[in-house]
């Protein structure tokens, strides 16, 4: 593991805040590469606010880092969920397992459950972090480490853009970082415990999220869609900018 990339990472993190301050939030899936951000946040007291989106359909382990983290750091991670009527409606009209029948009632899931509640804690918010990479997916391989985010209307930081899966582990192990349990099964990406799968050996580390749909090119949950327009916050130069 890189001693820069770590320096890179937290460099970009105190750009963040000293550019955005308290408008700055880091909305966390509790997958490893936010295992590493939650790590350098709270070992450094960085004062950058962490979230999580629950949908209802977590995975039991998910809860379970959740927890270990705010014990780990003496963190409170805001759970923010998403409107009550909105999902009964959804579920009246489409049923419990809507997103099986069609990307369409997958993508009306991910926004009730996701994307909406998101909208929501960004309001007011000027700026927020990510835990890609660019390995993740082909469909993630021009991302910028900062990016003007088009349909949220902010600015978007990616600290780990360039880090490999083996550099994720090898900064867990080293710190004894929390992680999510769901990895030593062979889960990459995780999200909603009805969605996510394990993946074989050469598989994409993505193709364990919506796999029944059968399209690399749709499978994000909206949250974060390609965001093409570069911004140099004030006060921040150099790499992967
Ligand atoms: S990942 Fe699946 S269960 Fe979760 S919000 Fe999206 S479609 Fe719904």
């Amino acid at each position: 593991m890189s001693g820069n990339k770590i320096e890179a990472a937290l460099a970009l993190l105190n750009g963040a805040i000293a550019t955005h301050g308290s408008s700055l939030i880091y909305p966390s899936s509790f997958a490893a590469e936010a295992s590493v951000l939650i790590d350098m946040i709270g070992r450094n007291n960085l004062p950058i606010p962490v979230l999580t989106l629950d949908t209802g359909r977590l995975p039991q382990s998910t809860y379970d880092v959740i927890s270990e983290v705010e014990q780990r750091y003496d963190m409170k991670v805001q759970i923010v969920f998403p409107d009550c009527r909105e999902v009964e409606q959804m579920v009246r009209d489409h049923g419990v397992n809507l997103f099986r029948h069609s990307i369409e009632e997958r993508k009306l899931c991910c926004q009730v459950r996701k994307v909406n509640p998101l909208n929501r804690v960004l309001h007011g918010k000027t700026a927020w972090i990510t835990g890609r990479r660019r390995e993740q997916s082909e469909g993630r391989g021009d991302l910028q480490s900062v990016e003007r985010d088009p349909v949220y209307g902010l600015t978007k930081y990616n600290p780990l853009l360039d880090w490999s899966w083996e550099e994720i582990w090898d900064y867990i192990r080293a710190n004894d970082v929390p992680y999510n349990k769901l990895h030593d099964h062979f889960y990459h990406s995780i999200g909603c415990e009805c969605c996510t799968r394990a993946i074989s050996v050469g598989e994409d580390a993505r193709a364990g999220r919506w796999w029944w749909e059968n399209d690399e090119s749709v499978a994000e949950c909206g949250l974060h869609v390609i965001s093409p327009i570069l911004e140099k916050p004030a006060g921040e130069e150099g790499e992967g900018i």
